[in-house]
C-alpha cells in the first residue's frame, strides 16, 4: 500500500468515527428532548423538623433525599425541562407534618409528573434495594414507575430484584392527581446500601437512572 492510499484510508476512518460520534450524540440528545418544557416537580422528602428515617450513625434521610433531588434537577434542567422543587434547603413546608404534606400535594398537582425522593428503612438490616411506588389507580403513574425501576437496575443497582409497586394509601400519590411516583432509593438500615447512598457517585447514578426513566416516560406513547 502506498503512502497516499494509507492516507485515504485514514481520512475515511476519521470521517466514519466523526459520523458515528455525531449519530450517537444526536440519538441520546433526541431521546432526552422528550422532557423539554415539561413541568416536572421534584420533591425531596421530609426536611426541617422532620428528618425522615434516621440511623444510629447520624445519617438523616432528609439530607440524602435533598442531594439526590438536586442532582436530578440538574440532569432535567440540562435537557430543557421546567423543574420545580418542593424544597432546596433543609426546611419543612409547614409547621406540622399534615400541613407539610398538603403543601407538597399542592405543588405536585400542577405539573406533568411529580417525583418524590425518599430513603427506606427496615428492622432487619439484610433488607435492601431501591423500589418505586405509584398510586394503584393510575395507569400513567404505573408506566412511569416501571420505567424508572428498570433504569435503576440498569444504571445503579444491578442485583435489584424489586419491581415497581402499586400503593393505595400513600397520601402524596393518592392526592396529587398527576402521574406521581415515590422513589425509595434504598435502605439506610442496610449497612452496605447506607454507605452507597451517602456516596456522591452513587447518588449521581441513582439520580441519572431516575432522569432516564422520566425521559423514557415522555418518549412513550400515552397509555
Ligand atoms: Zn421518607
Amino acid at each position: 500500500m502506498n503512502k497516499s492510499s494509507i492516507l485515504t484510508y485514514f481520512y475515511i476512518l476519521l470521517i466514519f468515527i466523526g459520523t458515528a460520534k455525531v449519530y450517537f450524540t444526536q440519538t441520546a440528545d433526541t431521546a432526552a428532548m422528550s422532557v423539554q418544557k415539561k413541568h416536572i416537580v421534584i420533591d425531596a422528602g421530609h426536611g426541617g423538623f422532620d428528618p425522615g428515617k434516621a440511623d444510629d450513625d447520624g445519617t438523616e434521610e432528609k439530607k440524602v433525599n435533598l442531594e439526590i433531588a438536586k442532582l436530578l434537577q440538574g440532569y432535567l434542567e440540562q435537557s430543557g425541562a421546567d423543574v420545580g422543587m418542593t424544597r432546596i434547603e433543609d426546611e419543612a413546608l409547614a409547621h406540622t407534618k399534615n400541613g407539610d404534606m398538603k403543601e407538597r400535594v399542592k405543588l405536585g398537582g400542577k405539573c406533568d409528573v411529580f417525583v418524590s425522593i425518599h430513603q427506606n428503612s427496615y428492622p432487619s438490616p439484610n433488607v435492601h434495594g431501591a423500589q418505586v411506588f405509584y398510586y394503584k389507580e393510575s395507569e400513567e403513574g404505573k408506566k412511569l414507575a416501571e420505567l424508572v425501576q428498570k433504569r435503576i437496575k440498569e444504571y445503579a443497582d444491578a442485583d435489584n430484584a424489586r419491581e415497581a409497586k402499586p400503593n393505595s394509601s400513600y397520601y402524596i400519590l393518592k392526592k396529587t392527581g398527576t402521574p406521581s411516583i415515590i422513589v425509595e432509593c434504598g435502605f439506610l438500615s442496610n449497612p452496605e446500601e447506607n454507605k452507597k447512598l451517602n456516596d456522591p457517585d452513587y447518588q449521581k447514578r441513582i439520580a441519572r437512572a431516575v432522569y432516564m426513566g422520566i425521559v423514557d416516560y415522555f418518549n412513550e406513547p400515552e397509555a
